[in-house]
C-alpha cells in the first residue's frame, strides 16, 4: 500500500505543500479561495536546526489516535489505509484525546470548529495535493519498499564512493 513518505533533504521550506493542502480542502479548490475561506493546512513545515521538516499524519498501521478516540469518530479505512475523523458514522466531539495520543503531533485543533484536524490523505484524489504540488519531490506517495529501495541505493552509492 502506498504511503506519504518524506525526503527531508529535498525540502527547502517553500510551504507550497501547505497552500496546496488548504486549497484541496477548500470549497473553491484554489489557493486564493482557501485563504478567503480561512481553510487551515493539515501539514506543518517545522524549522529544525536550520532545516525545514514537513510533518503530517503517518496513517499508522496501529493508530494510537484511533485507540484513544472514545466516540469512534477516528477510524482507519481497511481498504485505503486512511485514518480520518471525517465522513464516519460517529462524529468528532473535540475531546482532544487523539491529539494527546498521537506520537507525531500530527493532529491539531481546528481553528474555528470544535473538531480535531488532520491529514486525510486527500480522500478521493489519486495523488494527495501536497505530493502533486511539491516542486522538490520532498513528499512522495509511494510503496514503502520502493522508498526504502531508493534510499538503500543512495546509501550504497555513498559507501562505494568512500572506498
Ligand atoms: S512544498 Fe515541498 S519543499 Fe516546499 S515546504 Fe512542502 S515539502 Fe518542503
Ligand atoms: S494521527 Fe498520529 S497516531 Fe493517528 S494515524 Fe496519524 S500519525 Fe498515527
Amino acid at each position: 500500500m502506498k504511503q506519504l513518505m518524506i525526503d527531508v533533504r529535498r525540502c527547502n521550506g517553500c510551504l507550497t505543500c501547505t497552500l496546496a493542502c488548504a486549497a484541496a480542502h477548500s470549497l473553491s479548490k484554489t489557493i486564493v479561495g482557501a485563504m478567503a475561506e480561512k481553510v487551515p493546512s493539515r501539514i506543518q513545515v517545522l524549522p529544525v536546526k536550520g532545516k525545514a521538516v514537513p510533518l503530517m499524519c503517518r496513517h499508522c498501521e496501529e493508530p494510537a489516535c484511533v485507540d484513544a478516540c472514545m466516540t469512534g469518530a477516528m477510524r482507519k479505512d481497511p481498504a485505503t489505509g486512511i485514518v480520518t475523523n471525517e465522513g464516519n458514522e460517529q462524529t468528532c466531539v473535540g475531546c482532544w484525546m487523539c491529539i494527546m495520543a498521537c506520537p507525531y503531533g500530527a493532529i491539531t485543533q481546528h481553528p474555528t470548529k470544535k473538531v480535531a484536524l488532520k491529514c486525510d490523505r486527500c480522500q478521493g484524489r489519486e495523488i494527495p495535493a501536497c505530493v502533486e504540488a511539491c516542486p522538490n519531490n520532498a513528499i512522495q506517495f509511494v510503496e514503502v519498499d520502493t522508498f526504502a529501495g531508493e534510499r538503500a541505493k543512495k546509501a550504497a552509492a555513498a559507501l562505494s564512493a568512500e572506498t
